[in-house]
């Protein structure tokens, strides 16, 4: 036995499986069980001796000044604490230890490998965030139209009320603008259905990005869409309208542009959604009736 050795190594090895340890008042390890050696690779004649601070990585060491030593000082035990020693070989271990400390200042340790407890977990952990992924594509499905991008009629129908209802406790005007393609039944027939889903999908992507973060934009149903415009008046809503007959004026489908016509009212806030939708899609009929490609007020008919 060498010189460094203060207590003792147990003469005969055990076959417990989990570690023991003592260690003394300088933190010298005086004893360790033969799991060191059959499990974690040290040479219990070189470990006995070596202060338990090599034993453990940096987080632990820290974490077992700041807090494993001020409770064992405290309460004389510590239980089921989670740390991280380094096996015979340098490789990193996770284990869960309970120690106790007598009035000498000896610190009496037992620990369990939580590799597999540790794997279990992050696989739980993993499992987990796949199926919080998942539940978001699911949730943007739902609020989503698939082939434009934008929300749906349903996700517009619940977001709208808090618009309006802004609008309402602000005194602000919000606007709702009913857009329908012009004659797109002939663009199918005359060019086919999936030159009509680009031309809607293209409409869509242009829509998302011409819109302000706060108007809400969305397919209503075939080739209609509709917008709310929070905190717009009369002028700005004839602007935005104006450029949504020059954006449609760009989308080309062989060389034919398609235009849409624009059914428009604008509210206090007292109307809800359902209310303001009649009113667009009645100034929506008159755009229809009195020559398509262009924008009625509700107000004005
Ligand atoms: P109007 O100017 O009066 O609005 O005429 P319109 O032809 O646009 O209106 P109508 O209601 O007669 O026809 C709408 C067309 O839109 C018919 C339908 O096939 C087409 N449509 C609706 N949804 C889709 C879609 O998802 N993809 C394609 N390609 N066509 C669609
Ligand atoms: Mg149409
Ligand atoms: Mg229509």
């Amino acid at each position: 036995m060498t010189n460094k050795v203060i207590g003792f190594i147990s003469p005969e090895p055990d076959a417990f499986q989990s570690g023991a340890m003592v260690t003394d008042e300088n933190r010298r390890i005086i004893y360790a069980n033969t799991y060191f050696s059959y499990e974690l690779n040290w040479d219990l004649e070189t470990l006995v001796g070596k202060s338990s601070d090599d034993l453990f990585t940096y987080a632990s060491k820290i974490f077992f000044e700041s807090y494993l030593m001020p409770t064992l000082l405290h309460d004389k035990k510590c239980e089921e604490m989670q740390l991280t020693l380094y096996d015979g070989n340098g490789k990193r271990i996770p284990i869960l230890v309970s120690t106790k400390i007598d009035e000498k200042g000896h610190i009496y340790w037992v620990f369990f490998n939580a590799s597999k407890r540790d794997k279990l977990y992050e696989e739980l952990i993993n499992v987990r965030r796949e199926l919080e992924a998942q539940a978001k594509i699911l949730i943007s499905m739902a609020s989503t139209d698939e082939l434009t991008g934008l929300m749906n009629r349903r996700e517009i129908n619940l977001r709208a009320p808090e618009l309006i209802n802004q609008a309402k406790r602000y005194k602000n005007t919000i606007s709702l603008l009913m857009v329908d393609i012009d004659h797109f039944k002939k663009v199918n027939d005359s060019f086919g259905h999936v030159q009509g889903d680009k031309l809607l999908n293209e409409l869509g992507l242009r829509l998302q990005a011409f819109g302000r973060q706060t108007d809400l934009i969305a397919r209503f149903g075939g080739e209609e869409f509709i917008i709310l415009l929070p905190d717009t008046d009369k002028v700005g809503t004839k602007l935005f309208a104006a450029q949504l007959h020059e954006l449609m004026s760009e989308i080309k489908i062989n060389n034919t542009s398609v235009t849409i016509s624009i059914g428009v009212t604008i509210s206090d806030g007292s109307l809800n959604l359902d209310n303001l939708t009649k009113q667009a899609d009645s100034a929506l009929y008159m755009a229809k009736s009195t020559g398509r490609n262009r924008t009625v007020f509700y107000q004005d008919t």
